[in-house]
């Protein structure tokens, strides 16, 4: 008989106190059911990884670790440094523990848990990848709901193929995850990573239930970061933009100049356009400052990745 799979269910989790006591039972349950049916390894384990979190997280990740021994293993980072750190921490400590394969969900349960068994059958049909594709964004609200779809269109549309609506609860196997360990890069913009490794891809479509205890842990402001890093760290498409924006507005000023110079001297007609020469000197001005900005992304992206700081620290783990 082959040996079966070992599995880690990977848990970010930032100010989830409440949270991790229910979401330990449930997995444990799922584990335990898979390693009833002889599909996963009776090694398979829970990790959590505590994002910084200000709440009593850490010690229910303990709590939930002494009741379950050795197959509720996790670690603290020193401080919050976002859910795709987290997440990749989960994934690259989970290596040392001979995991088969490892599947990321949220800590707070939205994503169906029950899907975990369809992973598995796709893993085991051969995927090395399977995304978990939410089927609709009820949950979500109007502006968070729109904005995500935008995001899907433009990432496509920038030459990313990500499918749309595709969380970050999957499942990649130890190669896959061999392979994104030799990605040295700070910010990892997982969903974009996966997709450009390569590899035999599946998909599982999930329902996303509403959140029942506690908050969403993403601000606006920080899913629109995400969103940012997520272009400007697979796409060069809008520096491209900028230079054709450039080519385009200098060609006009030189037909504008043509034409000036007809009205003078030709036509005779040169009218004194104070409105024209206000709004464009603006027009003109804000799309620079726009192109800055577009350049100012990419170059803080270089910034960060020559420093080559570590992507996260580990301040305390649980073996
Ligand atoms: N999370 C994290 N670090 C962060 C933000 C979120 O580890 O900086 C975790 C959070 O605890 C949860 C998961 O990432 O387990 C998804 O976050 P959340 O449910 O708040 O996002 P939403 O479902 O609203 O998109
Ligand atoms: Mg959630």
């Amino acid at each position: 008989m082959t040996k079966l799979p070992v599995l880690s269910v990977i848990v970010p989790c930032l100010n989830e106190e409440a949270n991790i006591p229910i979401a330990t039972q449930r997995l444990i349950e799922i584990l335990d059911e898979l390693i009833k049916n002889s599909e996963i390894s009776e090694e398979s384990f829970l990790f959590y990884v505590d994002d910084g979190s200000t709440d009593k997280t850490w010690e229910e990740i303990e709590k939930s670790s002494s009741e379950y021994k050795n197959r509720v293993k996790g670690l603290k980072f020193s401080r919050n440094f976002g859910n795709q750190k987290a997440i990749l921490a989960g994934l690259l400590e989970s290596l040392k523990h001979n995991t088969d394969c490892f599947i990321t969900i949220d800590a707070d349960l939205q994503q169906d848990e029950t899907k975990i068994r369809e992973f598995i059958t796709k893993y085991k049909n051969g995927a090395k990848i399977v995304c978990g594709i939410r089927t609709d964004r009820d949950t979500d609200g109007f502006f968070k709901k729109y904005s995500a779809l935008a995001f899907y269109k433009l990432m496509n549309m920038l030459g990313v193929n990500i499918k749309i609506n595709h969380s970050d609860y999957r499942l990649v196997s130890r190669e896959v995850v061999e392979t994104l360990n030799t990605f040295p890069e700070t910010n990892l913009f997982l969903r974009g990573i996966f997709n450009e490794l390569g590899y035999k891809k599946d998909y599982v479509y999930f329902d996303v239930k509403p959140r029942e205890i506690g908050k969403t842990k993403f601000t606006s402001f920080s899913l629109f970061a995400l969103a940012i890093s997520g272009i400007t760290s697979f796409s060069l498409v809008p520096l491209r933009l900028v230079t054709l924006i450039g080519f385009l507005m200098s060609f006009g000023s030189f037909i504008l100049g043509v034409s000036a110079f007809i009205d003078k001297y030709i036509r005779h007609t040169a009218v004194p356009g104070y409105a024209t020469t206000v709004v464009s000197v603006a027009f003109i001005g804000g799309i620079q400052i726009l192109c800055l900005g577009i350049i100012a992304e990419y170059l803080g992206q270089l910034f960060q990745e020559v420093k080559a700081r570590p992507r996260y620290i580990v301040e305390k783990d649980i073996d």
